[in-house]
């Protein structure tokens, strides 16, 4: 059996904590009574820099009932930040790790089809929403759309993933080489790779509170989303430049035509085909240069160049000292 420990990112909770340690402990119980995770398995609430009482709240839910567990970061970091200190923590305790929001808007049951993708052998389980059905139809939209573009984008994502998923120790200890500051977990986690499934669950509504994520947040971070995974953008106007350079000289040849026929204004043909030619270059040189510029945006991060899976050395090694261990 395996230490499971949920991560709980919280910001300005008080509402809806002391519903979620509800549900949870439940869950926990029956998943400790069916002997499908190990006793000393425990949540873990990241505090991240709430303003109103949620730290005070999961001090007492610590107090009350072992199984709660909490770490408060220093001041307000973002729930992706929030996220990742909650995973570097319970790694040093658990094998499995289940990241969920704090509104149980993520079904708690789809816990246990985590459960038996990663009895099947999964390093990485992520939850997928079936219906968006509660959300509202902007909100499906343009989730829709962001989904696709990133595709298009080059970028290996997950539809209709959010941050509810389970990962392995080892897959969390992997997500560690990657030590970039603007983080898109969602997108990073596939990069991992190793063997994943999906579990799809019903997404519900908020319970109590309301959205940490308005509008201008939720903006900020599909930007995030795109420039910290692509560097495509930079190849479209380079695009654009041999576009608009390459019709500056169909308008070149054009414009001779027409001179070689007497039926031009003078001055005006070199004026019009200087302006798109120079526009052309240049928006061409400013794409070279970001081509240039994304290569070291890219070395900046020092992603991992790869993450083994199975080391066959290794494992011999650790079977022999498994068989020393018993005789
Ligand atoms: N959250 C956080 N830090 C923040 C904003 C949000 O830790 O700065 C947490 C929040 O407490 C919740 C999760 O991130 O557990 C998702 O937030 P929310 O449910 O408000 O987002 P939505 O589901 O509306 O996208
Ligand atoms: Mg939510």
């Amino acid at each position: 059996m395996e230490t499971l420990w949920f991560v709980i990112p919280c910001y300005n909770e008080e509402e809806m904590l002391p519903l979620t340690a509800r549900a949870l402990i439940e869950k926990m119980d029956t998943l400790i009574k069916d002997e499908r995770i190990a006793p000393d398995s425990k949540v873990l609430f990241v505090d991240d820099g709430s303003k109103d009482k949620t730290w005070e709240l999961i001090e007492k839910l610590h107090k009350s009932v072992p199984m709660f567990t909490g770490i408060k970061l220093s001041r307000n970091r973002g729930h992706q930040n929030a996220l990742l200190a909650g995973m570097m923590t319970a790694k040093e305790y658990a094998d499995i790790i289940v990241s969920m929001d704090a509104d149980l808007q993520d079904d708690i049951n789809a816990v246990d089809g985590f459960l038996d993708k990663r009895a099947e052998g999964c390093d990485i389980v992520y939850g997928v929403r079936s219906s968006r059905e509660k959300d509202t139809r902007f909100k499906r939209w343009t989730a829709r759309t962001y989904y696709k573009l990133l595709a298009k984008l080059g970028v290996d994502i997950v539809y209709d993933h959010a941050d509810y998923r389970l990962m392995s120790r080892r897959a969390v200890e992997a997500l560690e080489h990657f030590s970039e500051v603007n983080l898109f977990l969602r997108g990073l986690v596939p990069m991992l790779g190793f063997k994943s499934d999906t579990v799809s669950y019903v997404r519900n509504e908020r319970q109590a509170g309301e959205s940490k994520y308005p509008l201008k947040k939720m903006l900020s971070f599909a930007i995030e989303g795109i420039t910290s995974l692509s560097v495509k953008p930079i190849r479209l106007i380079t695009s654009l430049g041999l576009i608009v350079f390459l019709i500056s000289l169909i308008m070149l040849i054009y414009f001779f035509v027409l001179w070689c026929m007497d039926k031009t204004v003078p001055g005006w043909t070199t004026t019009v085909v200087s302006v798109w030619a120079l526009g052309g270059l240049q928006l061409l040189a400013i794409g070279v240069i970001g081509e240039y510029i994304g290569k070291i945006y890219l070395e900046t991060k020092h992603r991992p160049s790869f993450l083994i899976d199975v080391d066959l050395e290794k494992e011999d090694a650790r079977s022999a000292a498994k068989n020393a261990d018993k005789e």
